[in-house]
């Protein structure tokens, strides 16, 4: 695509890399400016889950990340103050790796493909034309403890697959001039609305369920009796 016109993307963490992948093998030129090195290590699990998988994929990438020792987690345990549940099955297995490993892997791919990867600088440009960020945590969020971040369940990297990968269609036809900008902005948006809402609905009264500490011994004796409540919630979330 000699005419497209090139997509900036702020911000080189897992959204940021999959969607500078996804656009360079729809062959738009991209830039990624990422304010840290990799490999690097962050503070994030390791658990991906839920319809991301599906998205790994489809870009191609999820036998990267077998082939980089990934494993699968078939199990999952609850745990408070008092109690635990044995191992119970997971309605669907998980994929875990490293984030240094996972990060390093999406950003050498990125390489591969052409895309240009600007490391160790802060890029403090707006929200321009052509310029995506995908930044994490919104600037100025609440900087106590559990409020970091959106709800906390477990599928953050999931969804930051999948909302590249929801971008991409948009932005190639911004990028080959089928979509004005503002036009992408809003289809992405609508997408991302249509695909989390009711998951971060969800999510975020499960949060303030399982931070009741009056709650969490009764919780996790009734997950080690029956399966049904915490795959509801399992599923709502993903
Ligand atoms: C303790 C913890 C455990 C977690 N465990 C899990 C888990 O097991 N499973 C799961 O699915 N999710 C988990 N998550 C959530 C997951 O880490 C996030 O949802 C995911 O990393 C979001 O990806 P992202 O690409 O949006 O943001 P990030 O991965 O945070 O990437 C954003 C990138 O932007 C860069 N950046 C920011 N500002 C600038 C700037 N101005 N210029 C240039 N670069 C910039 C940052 O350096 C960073 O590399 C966990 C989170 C935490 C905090």
């Amino acid at each position: 695509m000699g005419n497209a016109i090139p997509v900036t993307i702020v911000g080189g963490g897992l959204a940021g890399l999959t969607l500078g992948i996804a656009l360079r093998q729809r062959e738009v030129p991209v830039r990624v400016h990422e304010a840290g090195h990799y490999p690097r290590h962050r503070v994030c699990g390791e658990f991906i889950s839920g319809h991301g998988q599906a998205t790994l994929e489809r870009l191609g990438l999820r036998g990267m990340l077998e082939t980089a020792g990934a494993m699968a987690a078939r199990t999952i345990a609850f745990f408070s103050a008092n109690r635990s549940t044995g191992p119970r099955l997971l309605p669907a297995a998980g994929i875990c790796l490293s984030r240094s490993i996972l990060d390093a892997l999406l950003a050498a791919r990125f390489r591969d493909l052409g895309g240009v990867l600007v490391e160790g600088g802060r890029d403090n440009r707006g929200f321009g034309e052509g310029v995506v960020r995908a930044t994490g945590r919104r600037a100025g969020a609440d900087a106590d403890g559990m409020r970091w971040f959106p709800p906390v369940t477990g599928n953050g990297m999931s969804m930051a697959f999948e909302s590249a990968e929801l971008a991409v269609d948009p932005l190639v036809a911004w990028s080959t001039g089928k979509l004005s900008w503002n036009e992408a902005r809003l289809i992405i948006a609508r997408d991302c609305d249509a695909v989390f809402k009711s998951r971060l609905a969800s999510a975020r009264w499960l949060q303030k369920i399982v931070q009741m500490s009056s709650l969490q011994d009764p919780l996790v004796a009734l997950a080690g009796r029956s399966d049904w409540v915490w795959r509801l919630a399992f599923d709502r979330t993903r």
